[in-house]
């Protein structure tokens, strides 16, 4: 099983890399964040002995279960998931990053819960650029204004965007919606915000993410195998 993972992890890095070469980006300035919610500590700490750090997790107890299984290592933990009241606390006090902020009123209590020992809570909007009203993330329209607000708050740095495109498999598709999220963080930067992050692209679309310009692209199942959600169903 974890030779497995490390193969799918060595294949990932090279398809990453030709990605970014395609397209005449410094491999190295992508991140991957492996996605690791619904597998166990075991398959994190398998590929944490490769040298990776960054993991991300969408749900929330699951997550602080798995960190307490591997506090003995150093990994930089991100959450990926919605973000409800309820949430927040726990967000602010055991991530270093919050990928899915796109309300003020979640974002102000992040900052105000996030513990004064620890650095600010790095964070991106999510814009919601399919239009479809059931999904998560700000309008495309109101997120500029978000995020003046949201760059105001102490205990946060506003770093960039991130969206989850409505999935397809067709490749101008995936760039056109990619293509309108980077157009939003252009529009940030001509603004004056100092965003640096665009968090885009998963296993089924990551190449289009990147020729558009993601920073981060986040990675589940073509680094862990598929996904098993029954066994975790009590969690959420
Ligand atoms: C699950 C998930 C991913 C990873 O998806 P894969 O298709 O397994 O790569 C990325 N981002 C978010 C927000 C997710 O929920």
């Amino acid at each position: 099983m974890s030779e497995t993972i490390a193969a799918r992890l060595l294949t990932l890095h090279d398809r990453l890399a030709r990605a970014a070469l395609d397209c005449a980006r410094d491999p190295r300035a992508v991140t991957l964040l492996a996605v690791s919610k619904t597998y166990d500590h075991n398959a994190v700490r398998n590929i944490a002995r490769l040298g990776h750090r960054e993991f991300g997790e969408n749900y929330l107890q699951e997550a602080l279960d798995k960190q307490r299984a591997l506090a003995d290592l150093d990994l930089v933990w991100h959450f990926i998931g919605p973000i409800q009241r309820n949430k927040t606390r726990r967000v602010a006090e055991n991530f270093s990053w919050a990928h899915c902020v796109d309300r003020l009123c979640i974002a102000e209590r992040l900052s105000e819960q996030r513990p004064a020992d620890a650095p600010p809570l790095n964070v991106c909007l999510e814009v919601n650029v399919s239009g479809e009203p059931s999904k998560g993330g700000v309008p495309a329209d109101a997120a500029i204004a978000l995020a003046k607000q949201v760059s105001a708050l102490p205990r946060l740095r506003l770093r960039g965007l991130m969206a989850i495109p409505a999935p397809t498999r067709d490749r101008a598709c995936q760039r056109a919606a990619f293509a309108r999220v980077r157009r939003l963080f252009e529009a940030l930067k001509a603004h004056g915000l100092p965003v640096d992050t665009l968090s885009m692209g998963m296993s089924g679309d990551f190449e289009a993410a990147i020729a558009e310009g993601a920073t981060i692209v986040r990675i589940g199942t073509a680094i862990f195998g598929p996904r098993f959600y029954p066994e975790l169903a009590a969690h959420r």
